[in-house]
């Protein structure tokens, strides 16, 4: 990796608002795309005033035919079997917080100190909004008063430095990560070959979690170098904002909904104003997506909906808003439709396609409700949280650990310091520590065969789970807006 930082006035992203209409009819194919159930997010920080002018809503004339494959339907892997019930593993380092009842529990002064320094931190008014947790200062306050260590710090510097080894020299990533600099000896590669910006999203997400930028950071030059490869994708698209890249295949609005958070925390984080349009088309076109009765999404415009795909789009909408990108009411009030047609007990459980008892998807539904303005102390949330944390993290299943783990993590108390003693410790004891180079990722721990995302996808989903602690301020600080603005 170059460790020159291009200057950003070199970012190829002039011209952009002109979207150029180079029709890239990215034709179909994928066998067997299985999807990838990503995941991520972003969610509204209080005192959030969206200060810039709405784009006109594009308008899509549906470009893309229902598609005549006969993909079948995926749910995501859930689940029960594959979660194993970690709760008895007994954590071998101590630490930390509780929230939102901070100080009720016996500490030693350390942890004390480091509830202060939080509460303190956390009851600022941020500049950068939610993504404030993401400096370097801040991230040491958080990790120290919400259960991170020195250990998960260094899992994630590593994790970030494979990722950095394993971009190609476009500025992309594939989950198929053996390409331009791999020595071949970092095995599981994914098969998800034509998913550039899903992948190249993801490891974005992961290196924007930390608090890198193509304006800041240690990964700046890497940063840089992905967003450019997302801005030459975007420039090519036929109806602007449209990064499904596939867009008959199942991974169409997954990519979709990456691609949108990634741009959109570039955006909220760095404030350069080149990526307010992209970004900001990108949500219109997820909204203009929705299915206008179900209020869900899922493979191919038009359909009505599923939890995991919903899942990505609201997370997308949630990190334009904390992005200060404006988004209207009715989108989310549809995406609350949707989830009221799959959940059970007034919301607690979620499932697929249709009311179901299952620890992924009810994982996703209620980090959705969170970020839809449901507070973390509804008798709903509790109940379903009190269900993740008897199910505990999955040994195989990181797209749950990573949904599951966020609502753990705003919901706080005794369920989330158990959830987090487990989870921290497994993706500790998990990652590569070779000295090949595989070190610093993870490989899959799918137990039903040949993961489609591979090493790629489980290392960018570990990281993000490693860095809970500080890429989003925790949602109760934000409670009575989400309630205003709701
Ligand atoms: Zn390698």
């Amino acid at each position: 990796m170059s460790e020159n930082s291009p200057n950003p006035e070199s970012l190829a992203w002039g011209g952009l608002d002109r979207h150029t209409l180079s029709s890239t009819a990215i034709s179909v194919v994928i066998h067997g795309v299985m999807l990838l159930l990503l995941a991520l997010v972003a969610f509204p920080k209080h005192r959030i005033k969206p200060d810039f002018v709405v784009m006109e809503t594009v308008v899509v004339d549906n470009p893309i035919a229902k598609s005549d494959d006969n993909f079948e339907v995926q749910p995501p892997k859930l689940i029960e079997n594959s979660v194993n019930n970690l709760a008895n593993l007994q954590p071998t380092t101590n630490v930390i917080a509780e929230q939102p009842n901070m100080l009720n529990i016996d500490v030693n002064q350390n942890e004390l100190q480091a509830r202060i320094e939080a509460e303190a931190f956390l009851g600022q008014d941020h500049r950068e909004g939610d993504f404030a947790g993401r400096s370097e200062e801040a991230r040491t306050i958080l990790v120290n008063a919400f259960g991170g260590n020195a250990s998960t710090e260094a899992a994630v510097a590593n994790g970030l430095k494979w990722l950095a080894e394993h971009q190609q020299e476009d500025g992309s990533w594939h989950f198929d990560h053996r390409g331009d600099k791999c020595d071949g000896s970092c095995n599981s590669p994914g098969n998800l070959n034509r998913a550039t910006v899903a992948a190249t999203s993801l490891a974005l997400m992961s290196f924007l979690g930390a608090g890198n930028t193509h304006l800041k950071g240690k990964y700046k030059p890497q940063v840089e170098r992905g967003l450019n490869y997302l801005m030459s994708v975007f420039a090519k698209a036929e109806t602007p904002g449209d990064m499904r890249e596939i867009p008959s295949g199942n991974s169409a609005f997954y990519t979709q909904g990456l691609a949108t958070i990634t741009l959109c925390e570039a955006y909220g984080m760095s404030g350069d104003r080149r990526l307010l349009k992209p970004a900001q088309a990108c949500i219109d076109f997820i909204i203009d997506s929705q299915h206008p009765e179900a209020g869900g999404w899922r493979y191919r415009l038009g359909e009505v909906g599923d939890t995991s795909v919903v899942g990505w789009q609201v997370m997308a909408l949630a990190s334009a808003r904390l992005s200060r990108i404006s988004v209207p009411v009715k989108p989310r009030k549809l995406a609350e439709r949707f989830l009221d047609s799959v959940q059970l007990d007034q919301g607690a459980y979620y499932g697929y396609t249709g009311p179901e008892k299952k620890p992924s998807t009810t994982a996703v539904g209620l980090l959705s409700r969170l970020y839809l303005g449901w507070t973390p102390d509804r008798p709903e949330v509790k109940k379903g949280v009190a269900y993740l944390s008897s199910v505990g993290p999955s040994r195989d299943d990181m797209y749950y650990n990573y949904y599951a783990t966020q609502v753990l993590h705003h919901h706080g108390g005794p369920e989330w310091v158990q959830w987090n003693k487990v989870m921290r410790e497994q993706l500790l004891e998990t990652q590569d520590r070779s000295d090949g180079h595989a070190a610093g990722s993870w490989a899959p721990r799918d137990r039903h065969g040949a993961a489609p995302g591979g090493r790629h996808y489980m290392t960018c989903l570990s990281v993000l789970t490693l860095e809970v602690y500080y890429r989003h301020l925790p949602i109760y600080q934000r409670a009575s807006i989400a309630g205003k603005e709701y």
